[in-house]
């Protein structure tokens, strides 16, 4: 064989590719390195190719071809921005709860800027990054004190661990909960340092069950709510009420996660059994714990609300310091907390809310013309609006359906797969639901700004 036929050997050299003009013209945007990186890697499934049979001419020209796209495709984000046509308000892949413009807003300002984080403006000391915050959570729901940390589920190791390491935690057989993301109830138990003491059984856990587990041993009496799941049927438990009068009884603290941060009542959108954190502080629980990324629509975040002396008791916590929330998130979460001190403004500006609440006949309308829009693309075969359920998502509100509208489309030259596939995939990346041959649109998620780009997505996918 000679030098000539050996198509490996005939693959042009690193720096031949990288003095072809379009490949120079590359280098101010992208760094050399990513550039050569770029080129071996083509080179590579080239090489590959020729392994596999096939072959072709092999230039520094066609190869520079090549690098730009490859580039191109390389160094997008891999974080993007999708339009959320699920109709799941809370989708835990999709980041949770959209956050408020002010909210966006602050956390923007906060991010490029300075700010006084840990500095009283008046006195020009420094304070608690967690003074903001406190203020705000007790004004809402009538707590003495409050800490704020990354989420829920920290909240719960250091809640438990301040309180309880060492000690027995007394919890119902009914509310070891499985959050999802190997959050259980007994694993984070053992993280802190606590020991589980269950009473009662899964569907019956009475007063009394809880009494007769108390011994010296006990540090606390706690309160789970079933947020992902609910027990029906023959049940029995204890009111949060109750469980205090016993904790007074045998002067132990009630730690009560209530799971979602519901700031005000869910039967307003049709959902019931949702606790409110202030319930539970008016209830007498020493501590409330709950997630700021769920119901309450706000940044990712885990609230402890309570007495002052288990927050001061938290706050010293050393892995205070590995949990405390970064100012982006304060500052976020200080803008939502602000906004619901005007339920009406709550109700308007805090986007799960006004997701949740928007009226069926208002759904309907956008579908329709969501359906008008999308049957001028040929490439669909059929697109019909429809009225469907749909679950508020998150670990919330489990078994409570709510009516949506939704517009379901099929495609004409590919699988619904495929379809779903090349509109996750596009810019923005457009996320649906699948089912029966056809791509499912609900509007009730998808941010009136959007529908251009929905539109234009779906050509695009339906297409190509
Ligand atoms: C969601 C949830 C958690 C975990 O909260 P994150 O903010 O997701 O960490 C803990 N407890 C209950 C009851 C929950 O519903």
């Amino acid at each position: 064989m000679t030098k000539n036929d050996n198509p490996y050997r005939n693959l042009p050299a690193v720096t031949d590719v990288l003095q072809v003009p379009s490949v120079v013209a590359l280098e101010p945007a992208h760094a050399h390195d990513v550039v050569v990186e770029a080129i071996r890697a083509e080179l590579a499934d080239v090489r590959a190719g020729l392994a596999q049979g096939r072959n072709g001419t092999c230039t520094p020209e066609s190869i520079a071809a090549s690098i730009e796209k490859r580039l191109h495709h390389d160094m997008k984000p891999r974080l993007r921005s999708v339009i959320n046509a699920t109709g799941i308000v809370l989708h835990t892949n999709l980041g949770r709860a959209p956050i408020a413009e002010e909210a966006a807003k602050a956390a923007y300002d906060a991010a490029h800027g300075y700010l006084n984080l840990e500095l009283d403006l008046e006195t020009g000391k420094r304070s608690s990054r967690q003074n903001p915050i406190r203020g705000w959570v007790c004004r809402l729901i009538g707590a003495e004190s409050a800490t704020v940390v990354n989420n829920n589920a920290a909240a719960t190791v250091i809640a438990l661990r301040t309180l309880a390491q060492g000690r027995e935690v007394i919890v119902s057989r009914g509310q070891l909960i499985e959050i999802g993301g190997s959050f259980r109830i007994p694993d984070i138990m053992s993280v802190s340092g606590a020991t589980l003491r269950e009473v009662g059984t899964t569907n019956i856990t009475r007063l009394s069950d809880y009494e007769k587990a108390i011994t010296p041993q006990t540090a606390a009496l706690m309160q789970i709510h079933t947020s992902n799941y609910r027990i029906a049927g023959f049940t029995e438990s204890v009111t949060t009420a109750e469980l205090v009068a016993l904790a007074k009884k045998h002067q132990l603290p009630v730690i009560d996660d209530i799971g979602s941060g519901a700031m005000l009542d869910f039967n307003r959108f049709g959902f019931t059994g949702e606790p409110i954190a202030r319930d539970s502080i008016a209830a007498g629980a020493d501590l409330v714990l709950f997630s700021g990324d769920k119901l309450l629509g706000g940044p990712q975040a885990g609230i402890l609300a309570g007495t002052r002396a288990c927050v001061e008791r938290i706050e010293k916590d050393p892995l205070m310091r590995a949990f405390r929330c970064d100012k982006m998130t304060l500052a976020a979460l200080e803008a939502t907390l602000r906004i619901y001190m005007n339920e009406d403004n709550a109700l308007r500006d805090i986007p799960v809310l006004r997701l949740l609440g928007l009226p069926l006949d208002e759904l309907k309308k956008r579908a329709s013309a969501l359906a008008k829009r999308l049957r001028t693309i040929e490439t669909l075969t059929s697109v019909e609006s429809l009225e469907d359920i749909a679950y508020v998502g998150g670990g919330s509100l489990p078994d409570q359906q709510m009516k949506t509208w939704i517009v379901e489309v099929k495609p004409r030259d590919c699988s619904d797969a495929d379809f779903a596939q090349r509109l996750r995939l596009g810019t923005p990346a457009v996320m649906g639901r699948v089912r029966d041959g056809k791509v499912v649109f609900d509007v009730r998620t998808i941010l009136p700004h959007q529908t251009d780009d929905l539109v234009e997505a779906v050509r695009r996918a339906s297409t190509s």
